[in-house]
């Protein structure tokens, strides 16, 4: 079921997600509505809070570089994530389902461990870089109460809040 992604400025963007403790048919049907939910909206990345559901669950299903589709088979459903090792630096235009039509270039470490769960509760601890590091991050960001238009610099964020307003007043 595709369910509604809430924007900014929605308080319970704010808030911090709590961890899975059974990983049941309930939480199953948590991650496919996610997939639903980001696929339908085009996006490569959700964490459960944007559904409004204040959970440590994310998904990230990149871009296969070949045929430039997301394909099913290269989803990653991350539970109860800790980022374990971190290292280097990095700088990326990202963009948030949370925060429609707006892009700025975020800083972010370049490789990343992360020890998590999958579905049925098993332990992974894995290494991530590139793209698929700094979409981890963005959305173990959205589990802790964050969003990336925190990272902006006093001027972008004013220049952000602006050009926001107007957005919206033009939907
Ligand atoms: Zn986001």
């Amino acid at each position: 079921m595709i369910r509604k992604i809430i924007t900014y400025p929605d308080k319970r963007l704010w808030q911090k997600s709590k961890d899975i403790i059974n990983f049941d048919e309930t939480l199953h049907q948590l991650l496919d509505d996610m997939y639903e939910t980001m696929i339908n909206k085009e996006g490569i990345g959700l964490a459960a809070i944007q559904i409004a559901v204040p959970l440590n669950v994310l998904i990230i299903n990149l871009l296969d570089e070949e045929s430039k589709t997301q394909k099913k088979e290269d989803l990653i459903e991350i539970i109860n994530p800790v980022i374990t090792k971190k290292s280097g630096k990095t700088l990326f235009t990202e963009g948030c389902l949370s925060v429609p039509g707006f892009y700025e270039d975020i800083e972010r470490y370049k490789q990343i461990s992360v020890a998590y769960c999958d579905r049925n509760g098993n332990k992974h601890e894995k290494e991530f870089e590139g793209l698929l590091a700094i979409a981890v991050q963005h959305e173990i960001d959205h589990l802790l109460g964050h969003l990336f238009i925190e990272k902006l610099s006093y001027i972008k964020r004013k220049k952000f809040e602006k050009e926001y307003k107007r957005l919206q007043k033009a939907r």
